[in-house]
């Protein structure tokens, strides 16, 4: 599936992967601290304690080089490359799990019984590789060879490569290398800890540290800037793909209004998130994975690159209908009114290389933009809402082309309009396709407000709402109070595929019957079981991922790398001991795939807890 394979990058700048504004030309120092790092990673697996964990960290990182340390800092943060690279190694469990059994003489058999045993790849390859002396490996060599496989082509060339790098290491390293491979260290260590480490190893503040990362996108640099004082360099750097704010769930209109005391409310659109950066002319989107999908929407990057000033927008891209009933006729004949359509309609422009003239004309899409972290020079992400709202509605009308919307103030206001909003600018020969929207705001002081707003919202097809505090800053990849998201199906959860069945009847060839989980911190544990809900094509497409991505083959049902994450409604939940979450959900469907969301996103058992608790029956 196209959204889970990520397209090799040749971006890389060096072999810290550090930036060429941050980092004053590449330092190549071999030394044999892979070890020292698989070493350091056991002690903070070993300890629960937060403060223990990133005291650890900061005392490895202080007696490494800069530049190993660098290295390291990407890695503990279970990234094999820097967060802003789209680069991945593109290996799959499978050819994994298939190096080590080699390397270790093993037959399946005893590997799987190994992996029963740890659930865990990295774990596995200590257990079973045999002892070797001190390997020499550096951590800035790992990193080289991981470009290597990267840049690699095809499964077999990777798959050699894989093998040279583990068949050189100590288990103990192995088990590292293979655990930065699958992208998860599974050793309690979140990339905010790996800050605080950094803060504490060279005596700066964690917010400052935070700051930097978040504009710079790799921790790796980050940590230079911090050793050499220079944390205030850090710039935005356009075209590199800034973390997403995201919502917590409220259930009630009351619970909309209870954390903050100025809401500004919109529709909850469902689309994709797209994040996008406009640079002298130059523009391109990505998705909340970081992927770059400006190919996608040939349609949108026209539209933008006509901005009064470099800029990067927040907004979701939706299928858009352009309402013709009644048709709107300005002296300049622009038809900008109109609803988004159904996710199930986006779907098929998504994952395009090339789109099609006739997809372009049958499915029109439209950027509905809600926000905005940086125009003209100046970052925008420490102001209040309120003031990014006021500049992003500038920017857009300062537009080429405007065209004016027709529903009254009030309309407007209280969100009573079959409409979606006004076209903020497009093009004006192009009168049917309205590209970018500036996203209607509204605002609720009562909850009966908020609920009025909400079968609005519906009533124009849209998902529900979006509460947002006036007063918040935009906080880039946290989920906090300050954006609310009040949808249809009162609860859904997003959780992770972990293991697949085939189906029955006309579903007897295909992986339709999937497992899934929610986090226990650092564990999945299953909460489900689903019988699809998917499209038969989806259905296929999903086959063949499981197929070359599972873990464990036990006949009639796969063990699948934990991947894919799904968002199932349910009627509702039951306390059981039939799934290790401890729950059950009664008549479990698949609403979705959600190609958007990394396994890491997926909800947690406390989400679970709450949804138990809120129940009313
Ligand atoms: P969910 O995907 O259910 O976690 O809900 C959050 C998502 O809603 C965001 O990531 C956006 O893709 C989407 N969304 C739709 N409309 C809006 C909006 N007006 N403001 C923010 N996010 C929105």
């Amino acid at each position: 599936m196209s959204f889970l394979v990520r397209k090799p990058d040749t971006r890389g700048t060096g072999i810290h992967g550090v930036s060429a504004d941050v980092h004053s030309g590449p330092v190549l120092i071999y030394s044999c601290d892979m070890n020292k790092l698989a070493e350091a990673c056991e002690r903070i697996a070993a300890t629960t304690k937060k403060l223990e964990k990133t005291g650890i960290v900061a005392e490895y990182l202080k007696s490494r080089t800069i530049a190993e340390a660098a290295v390291s800092a990407v890695f503990l943060s279970g990234r094999a490359f820097p967060a802003w690279e789209e680069t991945t190694l593109q290996v799959g469990g499978r050819s994994l799990w298939r190096v080590v059994a080699e390397l270790a003489g093993k037959d399946e058999g005893e590997l799987t019984a190994s992996y029963r045993r740890h659930g865990d790849l990295g774990a596995v390859a200590a257990e079973v590789l045999p002892e070797q002396a001190d390997s020499g490996l550096g951590v800035a060599e790992v990193f080289e060879r991981f470009r290597e496989i990267a840049g690699a082509r095809g499964p077999a060339a990777k798959t050699a490569l894989v093998r040279d790098l583990l068949a050189r290491t100590t288990p103990l390293e192995a088990k590292y290398v293979v655990k930065i491979m699958t992208g998860d260290l599974r050793i309690g260590l979140k990339e905010s800890l790996v800050e605080e480490a950094i803060a504490r190893a060279f005596g700066v503040t964690a917010i400052e540290v935070q700051r930097a990362n978040m504009l710079l996108g790799d921790i790796g640099a980050t940590l230079r800037l911090a050793a050499e004082g220079r944390l205030a360099e850090a710039r935005m750097r356009m075209f590199h793909p800034l973390g997403f704010m995201l919502a917590s769930p409220v259930e009630s209109a009351e619970e909309g209004l209870s954390y903050f005391a100025e809401a500004e409310v919109e529709d909850k659109y469902d689309g994709i998130r797209a994040q996008a950066h406009v640079s002298g002319g130059e523009v391109k989107l990505f998705s909340r994975t970081r992927d770059e999908i400006t190919e996608s929407f040939p349609e949108l990057p026209d539209a933008l690159a006509g901005l009064a000033q470099d800029a990067i927008l927040d907004g979701e891209i939706v299928a858009w209908e352009v309402n013709d009933a009644e048709p709107e006729m300005s002296e300049k004949k622009a038809v900008n009114l109109g609803r988004a359509r159904p996710f199930s309609v986006l779907q098929q422009r998504l994952g395009r290389k090339k789109v099609s003239q006739r997809m372009l004309r049958e499915i029109p899409v439209a950027y509905l933009v809600f926000d905005i972290l940086y125009a003209g020079g100046e970052f925008l992400m420490d102001r209040p809402l309120s003031e990014r709202a006021k500049i992003l509605d500038e920017l857009l009308a300062a537009g080429r082309k405007i065209t004016h919307h027709r529903d009254t103030e009030s309309q407007r206001k209280t969100g009573k309009t079959g409409t979606q909003g006004k076209l903020a600018f497009g093009d004006e020969e192009e009168i049917v396709t309205a590209h970018i929207i500036r996203a209607p705001t509204f605002r609720a002081a009562s909850p009966e407000q908020m609920e009025e707003l909400f079968v609005a919202a519906q009533a124009r097809g849209n998902e529900g709402l979006m509460i947002k505090d006036l007063n918040s800053p935009y906080t880039p990849g946290k989920r906090g109070k300050a954006w609310l998201k009040m949808k249809r199906e009162l609860a859904t959860l997003d959780v992770v595929v972990t293991a697949v069945e085939y189906g029955h009847g006309k579903r007897i060839g295909v992986l339709s019957d999937y497992t899934f989980a929610v986090w226990d911190r650092d564990r999945l544990v299953n909460i489900g079981k689903a019988y699809s809900g998917l499209t038969d094509a989806e259905i296929t497409e999903m086959t063949a991922w499981f197929l070359e991505h599972t873990i464990e083959d036990q006949g009639f049902r796969r063990v699948v790398e934990p991947k894919i994450v799904l968002e199932v409604a349910f009627n509702n939940m039951m306390l059981s001991d039939r799934h290790e979450s401890g729950y059950a959900l009664r008549f479990p469907r698949i609403v979705r795939l959600r190609p958007d969301k990394s396994a890491d996103e997926a909800d947690t058992i406390q989400r679970v807890r709450e949804i138990y608790e809120g129940q009313t029956e």
